[in-house]
C-alpha cells in the first residue's frame, strides 16, 4: 500500500484543452474534520486503509496541505434540466483535483465537491452542506453494497463554517472517487456551442479512456453510444428493481459509463408506489418513479442529438430503438434473481408484472417482502404469514404464493441454494429517508455515531447485525412527513 503523500497523479483532463474547464485552487473551508472514510474506496487508489492519519487527509482535502500532483479544475458542461436546456452550467462547486492511476492501471477521478465557487457558480456560493453531503455519502455506500454502479467517496469531511440554506446549515466536502465525471452534459455543451472539432477530440478521449476496446470497431462513436445505451439501460433496471428513486435525472447528472450519479432529493421506496415522486420541487413529477426508464431514454435522445455530428441519425436512431428491449430484459433479469429463478419460462414475465400489480394495489414493502420470500417454502405456514403480513389484502397474494411455488418447481437448484441466491441479491437493511434523517440530525449535534453505525449495514445489507434490528423493520409513522428538495 501507498500513504497519502504517495498517490500517483496523472491529470489526462488538465491536458485537454483549456477552455474545456477553469483552472481553480481549493477555496478552504474552515476548521474542518473527519467524518467518514471508505477503506474500499482506499483500495482503489493503492492505500492502505490502516496506514491513513485523519489529521493529514483532511488537510490534503481542504487545501492545507494539498497533494503535489494535482491540478484541480472546474469542468464545463451544460444540459437539460428538467426537459430544458441549461447552457450555463459546469462545476459550480466542485473541483476535479486530479486524477491516480493505481498498480493495475485503472485511472479514477478525485473530485472535491463542496471547494467553493468557480466560473461556473452563477448564483450559488460554492460549497455543500452536511445534510446533502451525508446523503450523497450514504447512496454511494448504499448502492455499492446492492451491487448497483455508483459513484463513492474517499471521505466525508465536516466543518465549523455554515451556510445559508433550510436557515444556516453546516458546511461540508465529499471526495467523490469513480473513473468518470463526462456527464452527457459534456456533449452536448460541444454541440449546442457549435464547438464541433472539440466533440469530436472529446469522443477520442471518452474511447480511449473508458472504451478503448472500441476503438478498433468500423464505427467506434457508434459503438460507444450503444455501450452507454447498454450501460445506462441496465442502471435504470437496477434502480426499478430495487425501488430506487433517483430525483433529478437531468442529462449532466447523467455519467457516460453508466453509474448512478449526483445524489441529491433520491428516495428508497418505502413502499411500492410507481407514480413516487423524491422532490418535492418537482410538481410536474417528471422524475417519479415509473416514469424513470422513459426519461432514461429521453436523456439517451438527448445524448444522441449531441453526437449527430459523429454518427448517422439513421444510425442512431436504430440504436436508439434497442433501449426498450434491452430495459425490459435487464428489468427481468434483476427480478428474476431477486425471486430465486434461473430457467427460463415463457410466464416469468407474467408472474413479475402480477406480482408488482399487488405491490401497487396494496402499497406493498417490496423490498421486505422479497427478503422474507427467500426464506419461504411451500408448506412453511409460519414463514407464510409473515409474508401475507406485509399485505392489506392477503387474498392476491396467496393465489400469486401458490404460483411461485408451482414455477420454483422447475429450478434445477436446491432449496438451500436458492435461498443463499435469494440472500445475497435481497438485502435485509435499505437506505430509507428516516435513517439518513436519523443520521443527519444526530451529526448536526456532533454525534457521527449513528452514522459510522449504519455504514457496515449499508455496505453488506445482507448479513445479519446484531443490534440494529430495527433497520430491517417498517418505517417509522414520522418517516411519512420527510420533505425533500433540490437544496443542497
Ligand atoms: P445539481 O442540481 O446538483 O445537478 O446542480 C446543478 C448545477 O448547479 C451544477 O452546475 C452545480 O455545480 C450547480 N450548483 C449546485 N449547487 C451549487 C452551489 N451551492 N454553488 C454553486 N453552484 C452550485
Ligand atoms: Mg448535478
Ligand atoms: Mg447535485
Amino acid at each position: 500500500g501507498r500513504t497519502l503523500e504517495q498517490l500517483n497523479f496523472d491529470n489526462s483532463y488538465a491536458r485537454l484543452p483549456e477552455h474545456w474547464f477553469q483552472r481553480k485552487g481549493v477555496h478552504p473551508l474552515k476548521a474542518s474534520h473527519l467524518i467518514a472514510f471508505s477503506p474500499d474506496v482506499a483500495r482503489w487508489l493503492d492505500l492502505d486503509p490502516c496506514s491513513i492519519s485523519p489529521d493529514e487527509l483532511v488537510q490534503r482535502c481542504t487545501g492545507d496541505k494539498p497533494w503535489s500532483g494535482i491540478e484541480p479544475l472546474a469542468m464545463k458542461y451544460t444540459g437539460h434540466q428538467f426537459g430544458v436546456y441549461n447552457p450555463d452550467l459546469g462545476d459550480g462547486r466542485g473541483l476535479l483535483l486530479g486524477e491516480v492511476v493505481n498498480a493495475k492501471g485503472a485511472r479514477y477521478d478525485l473530485h472535491l465537491k463542496g471547494a467553493g465557487q468557480t466560473a461556473f457558480s452563477r448564483f450559488g456560493d460554492g460549497r455543500a452542506v452536511l445534510r446533502s453531503s451525508i446523503r450523497e455519502y450514504l447512496a454511494g455506500e448504499a448502492m455499492a453494497g446492492l451491487g448497483i454502479p455508483t459513484t463513492r467517496a474517499l471521505c466525508l469531511l465536516g466543518s465549523e463554517q455554515h451556510t445559508m440554506r433550510n436557515g444556516m446549515e453546516p458546511c461540508a466536502m465529499l471526495l467523490r472517487v469513480t473513473p468518470c465525471h463526462i456527464r452527457f452534459g459534456h456533449f452536448e455543451y460541444f454541440f449546442y456551442s457549435g464547438q464541433h472539432d472539440d466533440l469530436r477530440r472529446l469522443a477520442d478521449y471518452c474511447l480511449e479512456r473508458y472504451f478503448p476496446q472500441l476503438k478498433a470497431e468500423e464505427q467506434p462513436y457508434r459503438a460507444m453510444y450503444r455501450e452507454v445505451l447498454e450501460r445506462t439501460a441496465a442502471l435504470v433496471a437496477a434502480w426499478q428493481a430495487y425501488g430506487f428513486v433517483h430525483g433529478v435525472l437531468n442529462t449532466d447528472n447523467m455519467s457516460l459509463i453508466g453509474e448512478t450519479f449526483d445524489y441529491g432529493p433520491y428516495t428508497f421506496l418505502d413502499h411500492y408506489e410507481p407514480g413516487h415522486v423524491a422532490n418535492k420541487n418537482d410538481h410536474e413529477a417528471r422524475y417519479a418513479f415509473h416514469k424513470q426508464p422513459s426519461i432514461v431514454l429521453w436523456n439517451m435522445a438527448a445524448l444522441a442529438q449531441a453526437m449527430l455530428p459523429l454518427v448517422e441519425r439513421a444510425e442512431l436512431e436504430a440504436e436508439l430503438d434497442r433501449f426498450e428491449g434491452l430495459y425490459q430484459a435487464a428489468y427481468l433479469a434483476r427480478m428474476k434473481a431477486r425471486l430465486g429463478l434461473q430457467a427460463v419460462d415463457s410466464g416469468d414475465q407474467a408472474l413479475v408484472d402480477q406480482l408488482s400489480a399487488i405491490w401497487t394495489a396494496q402499497r406493498i414493502d417490496h423490498n421486505r417482502f422479497l427478503r422474507a420470500l427467500g426464506e419461504w417454502q411451500q408448506g412453511d405456514d409460519a414463514q407464510k404469514q409473515v409474508l401475507l403480513a406485509l399485505c392489506s389484502n392477503p387474498e392476491p397474494m396467496s393465489v400469486w404464493l401458490e404460483q411461485y411455488a408451482l414455477r420454483v418447481q422447475q429450478e434445477a437448484s436446491s432449496a438451500p441454494i436458492r435461498r443463499q441466491q435469494m440472500r445475497s441479491v435481497n438485502p435485509r437493511f435499505v437506505l430509507r429517508n428516516y435513517m439518513a434523517e436519523e443520521v443527519i440530525r444526530e451529526a448536526h449535534q456532533g454525534d457521527y455515531r449513528p452514522l459510522q453505525d449504519l455504514l457496515p449495514l449499508l455496505r453488506h445489507p445482507g448479513d445479519t447485525h446484531p443490534g440494529f434490528e430495527r433497520f430491517a423493520g417498517p418505517r417509522p409513522e414520522w418517516a411519512e412527513s420527510i420533505y425533500l428538495t433540490c437544496s443542497s
